[in-house]
């Protein structure tokens, strides 16, 4: 397992790439006069094929290619019967891997696109710092390990403070911490777990949800709700802004794994709402697992737009 921290945005990757595709690029100009002999030959041979045996089968190009004997992407020899070599297969894959990736960072809005552990560790201390309490980061740089090595443990994270407390900063974090986890590099292949959380990661404003409930008018679960309760990783960002908590119960349910049928998946839950206000606001049943230490993480962020109530206690 990689760091979740590590490589900021796979920089080492691309550079090992860009190795790889120069490498392949000089073995290219290098065989281009042999290949080009080969397709003549294979050429030549087909033309006599075609005029001493009209009734010969017809063989697709790519077959035909391939039996020459080099891949079709980068002409560097390659056995009878096949028509990309190793090197091609891998390149592609990772620029798929690359190009699903970054469709999920898309889903982070663009204020946190940037956020990285490291970053916010660099920035503590610091006057405009996003979070400036090592507590709170280490703890949920803890939560991020975990759940990129396969353990949702805890499986929801709360993280509540003030406007402009960083919360939503910190989310990012464990999201695009996760993504990067996912891309495979020439010697390494991220578990399946872990690509598919990065892959099928979504950003979910609670107050669209609401809205998204409205939209329901053939009794069918709209997009965005069932989307919410099967993403395998969700940030379920600014919970108590909708104005229907019945849907955010149902999501819960559904993430938990209470449901009977959707298995547990990890969920970061920000909110401006403190933990006596949640409790006040939602259905009782998500609010006790909410608050099961064996399931969830309830955390403070500090700073902001004005202190935290601290006369407001855990229930
Ligand atoms: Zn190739």
């Amino acid at each position: 397992m990689t760091d979740p921290e590590g490589g900021d945005d796979g920089a080492e990757d691309l550079a090992a790439l860009a190795e790889l595709a120069a490498e392949r690029a000089r073995e290219r100009q290098a065989l281009q006069p042999k290949a080009l002999a080969t397709v003549a030959d294979a050429l030549a041979a087909r033309t006599a094929d075609a005029t001493t045996a009209a009734a010969a089968p017809t063989r697709s190009p790519r077959v035909w290619l391939s039996r020459a004997g080099w891949c079709l992407q980068c002409q560097t020899p390659l056995e009878a019967g096949r028509a990309t070599c190793d090197a091609c297969i891998a390149l592609a894959r990772h620029e798929r891997d690359r190009a699903a990736l970054a469709l999920a960072k898309a889903q982070v809005p663009a204020a946190h696109r940037d956020a990285s552990f490291r970053a916010l560790r660099l920035e503590l201390g610091a006057e405009r710092a996003r979070v400036s309490d090592s507590k709170t980061l280490e703890a949920v740089f803890s939560v991020a390990k975990a759940w990129v090595s396969g353990e949702y443990d805890p499986l929801v994270v709360v993280l509540w403070g003030n406007t402009g407390c960083g919360k939503s900063t910190l989310a990012a974090a464990v999201a695009l911490a996760t993504i990067r986890s996912a891309l495979p590099t020439p010697d390494f292949s991220p578990p399946a777990a872990v690509v598919a959380m990065a892959r099928g990661f979504r950003w979910v404003e609670a107050v669209d949800l609401g809205e998204a409930r409205r939209e329901d008018k053939l009794g069918q679960v709209p997009k965005l709700i069932a989307q919410a309760r099967s993403a395998p990783l969700l940030v379920l960002d600014e919970l108590g802004r909708e104005n229907d908590p019945d849907v955010i119960y149902r999501i819960l349910q559904a993430r938990m794994g209470l449901t009977g049928s959707d298995p547990a998946r990890p969920t970061l839950i920000t909110t401006a709402k403190t933990p006596t206000e949640l409790r006040a606001h939602y259905d009782a049943g998500v609010w006790r697992r909410i608050q099961d230490p064996n399931f969830a993480l309830i955390l403070q962020v500090h700073g902001g737009m004005a202190p935290p109530d601290r006369s407001r206690r855990l229930p």
